[in-house]
């Protein structure tokens, strides 16, 4: 390690593992376990494990994770560009594991980028139910937007707000909260050299304070009855037993509950921190002991029968058939879908289809108010990336399967010659969506979005 974890940290975790604290240290010697996880929005996992380009091995806690330990690039594989996969910290995946999302429920994900979190909950709720995806950082919620439009996910909203603003339009409105939280990292040292550089004494301390503040934010969104799941990929006491401790003090409305996946972890340590012995019903991921990095995970649910809160939707407005006729034109022509199943709206230029059963978000920061259909043009309806991946090929009129150099072609981006008649073109590989083209006078104008240009193509 060029970075080395820093003497301090050691000799906190000396005196809280004690006779565990070799082993422990030994796990520094080794690589990071790297893992995959199915979308199952593209692909079931059977049908993954036949095609699997190299060897992966299921993670225990997880039905659709994978270790691959000999693979070094599945982040370049056509596979990962297509969305069959999403690749994942192999001890994060029980985070959504531990939420156990319904399909029909409404679930927030407060610190969502840059996605890892969400996109497990929408592979395990499908396209019933809604996911609101948070990010405070606008850096960061485009690389969330990315990973939400390559795994084709479509009954989502992208918000890019502080967690107290959303008191007011989602009070006791979500079944299921994740507060994967901002933390100081130490159970990555062993692959992020940034998280050993910057640890400090008091940025476990500061990191804790953020924590208990998120959590208190979230703490009124959630429906009587409801699961909260709290983690962080931290070790120390102060961010994990310390916060969980405090909320309970706090909001005696919650208890920790015991997760069918304890049976995989170690316990909460109460001691730790001088707490209530439920605490135990939390769980520490630690490296030694398990093939992953290090993650806290604490399973909350809020009391009581569903309140008789008067949740009101959003009244929607009357489409504005007008504006949309672009679309519609485009949809008519191209797409073989029942419009009716969508409720279309247009925000600055751009059409989305937005899920239902929102509330009102006007003094919310949205950053994307739904599926994104794509953008209204001076003259025409450009598709988006996110349309393509949202979609089967058989709900789209002309789809083309790429192979050989046109296949390598369209990942680079580059445009290309094919006899087709003008218009817009569904390319698929392997029978998996890809993107979208135009074709003008035997050229294809190439629509595969530049953030994702930059792979190797594996042919098969
Ligand atoms: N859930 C993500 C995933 O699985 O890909 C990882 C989330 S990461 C551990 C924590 C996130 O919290 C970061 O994206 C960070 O920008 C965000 N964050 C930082 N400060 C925050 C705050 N005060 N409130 C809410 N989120 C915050």
């Amino acid at each position: 390690m060029k970075v080395p974890v820093k003497e301090e940290f050691l000799k906190r975790m000396k005196e809280l593992l004690k006779e565990e604290y070799e082993a422990f240290l030994k796990e520094y010697e080794k690589k990071p376990q790297k893992g995959l996880r199915v979308n199952t929005l593209k692909i079931d996992v059977e049908s993954f494990k036949k095609v699997a380009p190299f060897e992966i091995e299921p993670i225990p806690w997880c039905p659709t994770g994978f270790y691959y330990e000999k693979e070094e690039k599945a982040g370049n594989h056509l596979y990962h560009v297509l969305g069959l996969y999403y690749i994942q910290e192999p001890t994060a995946m029980a985070v959504v594991e531990v939420l156990d999302p319904k399909p029909g429920e409404k679930i927030l994900d407060v610190s969502a980028a840059p996605g890892g979190k969400t996109t497990h909950i929408a592979s395990k709720i499908g396209d019933e139910g809604l996911i609101v995806a948070n990010e405070i950082d606008r850096r960061r919620i485009k690389i969330l937007e990315e990973n939400v439009a390559r795994m084709g996910i479509k009954n989502i909203v992208l918000l890019n707000e502080k967690p107290e603003k959303l008191i007011k339009p989602f009070k006791e409105y979500f079944d299921r909260i994740v507060v994967d939280a901002p933390c100081s990292g130490e159970g990555m040292f062993r692959k992020d050299p940034t998280a050993r550089k910057i640890w400090s004494l008091n940025n476990v301390i500061s990191c804790s304070v953020t924590q208990r503040n998120i959590l208190r934010n979230v703490a009124p969104l959630l429906k009587p009855g409801g699961i909260l799941v709290y983690s962080t990929c931290t070790f120390s006491p102060e961010e994990n037993e310390g916060v969980i401790k405090k909320f309970l003090e706090e909001y005696p409305e919650f208890e920790i509950m015991e997760s069918e996946l304890s049976r995989f972890f170690d316990r909460g340590r109460p001691e730790w921190v001088k707490g209530p012995k439920e605490l135990e019903r939390c769980m520490r991921l630690w490296p030694h002991k398990v093939k992953g990095e290090g993650h806290f995970i604490a399973k909350l649910k809020k009391k009581g029968k569903a309140s008789d809160y008067n949740f009101k939707p959003k009244i929607e407005k009357k489409k504005q058939k007008k504006d949309l006729e672009l679309f519609y034109y485009f949809a008519d022509k191209y797409l073989d879908i029942d419009l009716k199943m969508l409720n279309l709206q247009i925000y600055n230029d751009f059409v989305y289809h937005v899920p239902t059963g929102l509330p009102e978000l006007d003094e919310i920061k949205v950053y994307r108010k739904g599926w994104l259909m794509g953008e209204l043009k001076k003259n025409r309806f450009e598709p988006s990336h996110w349309l393509a991946m949202g979609l089967k090929p058989e709900q789209v009129k002309r789809v083309l399967e790429l192979k050989g150099p046109w296949r390598e072609k369209y990942l680079k981006g580059e445009t290309f010659k094919l006899e087709e008649e003008d218009g817009w073109m569904l390319f698929t590989m392997e029978n998996f969506v890809a993107g979208w083209g135009r074709v003008a006078k035997g050229i294809v104008k190439n629509y595969f979005p530049k953030w994702l240009r930059e792979i190797e193509v594996w042919e098969e």
